[in-house]
């Protein structure tokens, strides 16, 4: 059975800063830990030393962590249980001076929700509240621990929403940044970051793979005589029967204009060939509204081989596809190798 190549979908210029989760969790845990410094030695003075003593171990702990995350190299304990163990030193501090500490719960609860997955968040708040609740029972009246409850409650829904809809609104802007507006296939922008991740994959898996260079014979014809709206529709119903077509792990692009490609994972030359030529049949029951005949296409293939890059591969498609034009159009085409 041959490996499934994988593909990633999310391009790296979504990224165009540092100012990511990660970045924030540094930022965070420094600050943590110039805030707890001079509380340890606080708790001693008051003779509290076991508090003393847990928040020491605290904050060598966090800071051989920001080393590991400083050298890139993974971090010693999950993010979920480092932001509990800081959420356990609150409720010492709670404990040991008062309701007035209770008040950090909002911003630790705000880093909950920006640094860790929301369900995730989600359990951690709870396990923060329901305990700091209980210990403000200790130093409180009933009204303060209500409103302390309710207010978390209403901190969490306004976060758990804020989340959810900067959320959708990346996944829209990404959905955005990789897909052709007219046809909704990927656009060239997505096909350059893949074609070079194809590449280095290859190098790694030496797996086939091929593209096709797929261009509507006479389009400009098509244009001219039914107009360019019709010409629009004419694109969107190629790449829906294209879409319709295609194995699950192929890839359709838009390449420009009327130029398609569809990148074959696992496809080595003859594969590649066969499936062109399924393509342009495919292709040709799509009826043109004046002419009683099909869409024709022209397909150049070309198959990854380890000295090209990809410009090179994309530039082999082309003469393929300059060959299948030449020789009368509507025909599947490579260069031979050798
Ligand atoms: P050939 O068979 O040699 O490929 O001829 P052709 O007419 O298809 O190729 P040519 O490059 O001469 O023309 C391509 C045409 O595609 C010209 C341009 O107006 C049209 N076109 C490019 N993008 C779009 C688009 O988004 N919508 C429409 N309707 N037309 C487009
Ligand atoms: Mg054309
Ligand atoms: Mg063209």
């Amino acid at each position: 059975m041959t490996s499934c190549v994988t593909f990633i979908d999310i391009p790296q210029f979504i990224k165009p800063n540092k100012l990511d989760e990660n970045y924030f969790y540094t930022l965070f845990t420094c600050l943590f830990c110039c805030f707890l410094a001079p509380f340890i030695v606080f708790w001693f003075v008051k003779e509290l030393y076991l508090l003393a003593i847990i928040e020491a171990f605290l904050l060598i702990f966090l800071c051989c962590n920001l080393r590991r995350i400083s050298i890139n190299k993974s971090e010693i304990l999950p993010r979920s249980v480092v932001l509990i163990s800081i959420g356990c030193q609150l409720l010492l501090l709670t404990y040991y001076a008062g309701s007035s500490a209770s008040l950090w719960s909002y911003p630790l609860l705000a880093t909950y929700f920006f640094i860790l997955p929301i369900r995730h968040a989600n359990y951690v708040a709870i396990a923060l509240v329901l305990p700091m609740s209980y210990i403000l029972t200790f130093s409180s009246d009933s009204i303060f621990v209500l409103r302390y409850v309710s207010s978390i409650i209403a901190t969490v829904i306004i976060a758990n929403l804020i989340i959810t809809i900067n959320k959708n609104l990346q996944k829209e802007l990404l959905r955005q940044s990789i897909s052709d507006p007219l046809t909704h296939c990927y656009n060239r922008r997505h096909l350059d970051t893949t074609l070079e991740q194809t590449t280095h994959l290859y190098q790694r898996t030496q797996d086939a793979v091929s593209i096709l260079l797929i261009d509507i014979d006479h389009f400009k014809q098509i244009n001219d005589q039914l107009g360019h709206l019709v010409g629009d529709d004419i694109l969107r119903q190629m790449v829906k029967t294209i879409q319709e077509h295609r194995r699950a792990s192929d890839m359709l692009f838009r390449y420009g204009g009327e130029e398609f490609i569809l990148l074959l994972p696992e496809a080595n030359h003859k594969h590649a060939m066969l499936i062109a030529e399924k393509t342009r049949k495919f292709i040709s029951d799509i009826q043109l509204p004046t002419k009683h005949q099909g869409l024709t296409v022209s397909i150049g293939v070309s198959e990854f081989t380890p000295s090209m890059s990809a410009d090179d591969w994309i530039k082999q498609a082309d003469v393929a596809l300059y060959k299948a034009k030449n020789s009368g159009r509507n025909k599947v085409c490579s260069i031979e190798m050798n």
